[in-house]
């Protein structure tokens, strides 16, 4: 029974609490049991919470014996990415910069999961500061790929991506500023959503890139996505950049989806600059079966031509630096985390120095240069200015592509995961993993990846990506959901069951 109970989605662990078939800290316990015995080979996690974690389990299961109301997610286990503030956990966005620092306060998404009471096992790995795109960059040691431990689980989110895919937590929460949830979920065969600038508070979150910036869910299928959106969404005082009005259940937008028929006259608009040349050929053939799969549904596709993309990663990768540099200045010696005290006179600048020599790692030092020279004024216009106006180019070619179809598709990424050390001595190579999902930052819509089966030539996970206007993140949820139903009829059974043949572990 302990190995079925992490083997299931969230919605039927919360099925299985609300008729009291299993208890709270059953489940709890069982992912315990999957943590203790996957968990180093893995190395998702920087920090375990496990007693509090069974102390708000056991919680559950009191409040549920005496009859009192519950959130429908209560007693579902969950991983959080440690770039998120919790009181009763270090958090240090995977960098020596903050090793050890005890937040005072819960950021705002932590803070609606204790209220709803879902148990925290833990804090999930990252690159450091959500910089990269393999976990490569944490200061803690990379987490792997639970299909082929020899292989990244995608970053920056490595952690959360690799914590759901390899049974640990049916649940994860990641961040995403150009990728970080998109990428990591196609390559382990998880769904991920980056929802609208502003759909979830940031408030708490580690800032990489405030313009960017967005927290989401990481889960084993659409519906589990669904659910903790609504969980984690709404409007937050603490964060004058989250939205004011409710963009509706994106539950029901995923049951709807799951209806027969539900494809039927739905427009796709293929993104012309993200197919074809630059992608993997197995990449290509899933991504065109589940097209095919889709006009069978009744779906109508059409091209959109988004010729800005060719910038996109240019410019993002000004904006980002730019907006990094001036939000790790705090990082300062003074205020938060670590200290180093340098040799001969310690003159504040001079700790100062020696400090942030000591902190970052090379990829965060390698950003904060290149942002403090495309904002210095001899560089700005040409640099940053410049950035800011592909960001415009690239927010009117979804605008025009809007205008021909309901929701946009492509490949999330262009390989399945690849190599430990394949790319991290070549940043370029890095950055280019990106290349399908930083439009979706720049111009602040939502994004979500959904896995659509392996690639024939190295049975890896394949991931697409659907992307709406802002605000209708539940467009997302609804052709996800149909398209996921569509393939599990297809294939006699779920990603998750493809999931429990994991080769490494
Ligand atoms: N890989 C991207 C980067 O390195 C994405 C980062 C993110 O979304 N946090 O910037």
């Amino acid at each position: 029974m302990s190995q079925d109970l992490t083997r299931k989605t969230a919605s039927e662990l919360a099925q299985l609490l609300a008729t009291k078939e299993v208890s709270a800290v059953e489940v709890t316990k069982a992912h315990l049991d999957r943590i203790a015995s996957v968990g180093d080979s893995v190395h998702s996690f920087l920090h375990h919470n496990n007693e509090s974690a069974l102390a708000t389990a056991k919680q559950v299961d009191e409040l549920r014996a005496a009859g009192e109301p519950l959130a429908e997610l209560a007693g579902v286990p969950i991983a959080v990415k440690d770039n998120l503030t919790t009181t009763d956990a270090p958090t240090t966005a995977g960098s020596k910069m903050l090793e050890g620092w005890l937040p005072p306060y819960d950021a705002t998404v932590v803070a609606k999961l204790r209220k709803a009471m879902l148990p925290i096992l833990g804090k999930t790995n990252l690159d450091e500061f959500a910089m990269g795109s393999s976990t490569e960059f944490s200061a803690f040691g990379p987490s792997r790929n639970p299909w082929d431990l020899e292989r990244i689980p995608g970053g920056s989110g490595g952690g959360s991506s690799s914590v759901v895919a390899s049974f640990q937590a049916p649940l994860a929460i990641g961040s995403d500023t150009g990728g970080s949830i998109r990428f990591p979920a196609a390559v382990t065969g998880t769904v991920g959503i980056k929802p609208t600038y502003g759909a979830v508070s940031r408030y708490g979150l580690i800032a990489l890139a405030s313009s960017l910036d967005q927290i989401g869910p990481v889960t084993r299928n659409v519906l589990d996505a669904a659910l903790l959106q609504d969980l984690i969404a709404g409007h937050d005082p603490h964060d004058s950049t989250s939205l004011p009005e409710s963009l509706g259940s994106m539950a029901d937008a995923a049951r709807a989806g799951l209806q027969p028929g539900s494809l039927k006259g739905i427009k796709v608009g293929i993104i012309k600059q993200l197919t074809g040349a630059g992608f993997q050929a197995g990449v290509t053939t899933r991504f065109e079966e589940s097209l095919k799969l889709m006009v069978e549904a009744g779906a109508e596709l059409v091209e959109v031509d988004c010729p800005s993309f060719e910038y996109a990663i240019d410019a993002y990768y000004l904006i980002l630096p730019a907006e990094a540099s001036s939000n790790l200045a705090k990082f300062d010696s003074v205020r938060f985390g670590a200290r180093t005290m340098p040799e001969g006179n310690p003159t504040i600048e001079r700790v100062m120095a020696a400090t942030r020599e000591a902190g970052f790692g090379p990829e965060v030092k390698r950003r904060i240069i290149l942002g403090t020279y495309a904002l210095s004024s001899g560089s700005y216009d040409k640099f940053y200015g410049a950035a800011l106006k592909v960001r415009t180019l690239i927010q009117r070619d979804f605008d025009a592509a809007f205008a021909k179809a309901d929701v946009l598709v492509s490949p999330t990424a262009p390989t399945t995961a690849f190599k430990f050390g394949d790319k991290v001595a070549d940043p370029l190579a890095m950055y280019l993993n990106d290349v399908a999902t930083i439009p979706a930052n720049l111009a602040g819509i939502p994004g979500i990846s959904v896995p659509i089966g392996l690639a024939p030539e190295d049975n890896l996970p394949v991931g697409i990506q659907f992307l709406a206007p802002a605000r209708q993140d539940a467009k997302l949820y609804h052709v996800g959901a149909a398209l996921e139903g569509i393939l599990e009829n297809l294939w006699g059974k779920r990603m998750i069951d493809f999931a429990n043949e994991l080769k490494g572990i």
